[in-house]
């Protein structure tokens, strides 16, 4: 899988991809991920990339030129054959969930753009006709920490990348249940008093199994949603 990164930071990327699983996706030929910066798509001696809000208000947006170019430039880099989900990060966008992972990693290649300042332009949305994507209900100073979390994400879930494929399977909000995972023990036995439930040690499989199932239904009741403020759906 290819995935750009349009953005005004892409230092800010360095030591996040070259981390273990990342970097060594990377090493691996399993994830090719690109940084481009807005900036040198910007024009005038300036090489301003913003400007302020028509209208109006606060702060800085954004201009549709710099980036829309930027962008441009990315997507024909690329044979046809390898279409590209061009997809915007915003708090206004679709959350990110473990399906939205998913989908996002069934795709060939990604376009990830990382707004700054107050946002973008409305227009570069409506140029690129992009996917829009929000990491949660708060607001951070930029998209490139979101658009990490986004690739974080995505990476684990493309085959060989975890070790055991199986874990990507059993982890939470995955699998044909989505219910999330309920507590896990390793050693030792017993830590300041408390002990490993008897049942993780008694070699009984289905058993195991069992209290694994009841284990997740009860820690996924008992989450709340964080935008609606009632329990999840457990399937
Ligand atoms: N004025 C915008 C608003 O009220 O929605 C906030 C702009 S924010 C300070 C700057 C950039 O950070 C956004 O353009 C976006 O790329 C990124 N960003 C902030 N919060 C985000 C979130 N929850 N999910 C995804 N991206 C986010």
């Amino acid at each position: 899988m290819r995935i750009d990164v349009v953005t005004l930071f892409p230092e800010m990327f360095q030591g996040f991809l070259e981390g273990s699983l990342l970097g060594a996706a990377q090493k691996a030929g399993l994830l090719d991920i690109r940084l481009s910066n807005i900036r040198d798509f910007a024009t005038g001696v300036h090489r301003q990339v913003d400007d302020r809000p028509y209208g109006g208000g606060p702060g800085m947006l954004l201009m549709p030129g710099p980036v829309v170019d930027c962008v441009e430039s990315v997507l024909a880099d690329a044979p046809a054959s390898q279409p590209a989900h061009v997809a915007m990060l915003t708090p206004a966008g679709r959350p990110l969930t473990q399906q939205v992972a998913e989908e996002l990693a069934s795709r060939e290649r990604l376009v990830l753009l990382c707004g700054r300042y107050e946002g973008f332009d409305q227009r570069v949305c409506d140029t690129l006709a992009a996917d829009q994507i929000s990491i949660g209900d708060y607001v951070l100073s930029g998209g490139e920490v979101a658009a990490m979390v986004v690739i974080d994400a995505v990476a684990r879930l493309l085959p060989g990348v975890l070790g055991d494929e199986q874990s990507a399977v059993d982890d939470s909000f995955s699998g044909t249940d989505r219910l999330v995972e309920g507590p896990q023990y390793t050693r030792p036995r017993e830590f300041r008093g408390l002990r490993v439930p008897d049942v993780l040690l008694s070699g009984d499989h289905g058993q195991i199994a069992a209290w694994r199932h009841k284990q997740a239904l009860a820690a996924t009741s008992r989450r709340t949603s964080p935008t609606t403020g009632q329990p999840t759906q457990t399937s």
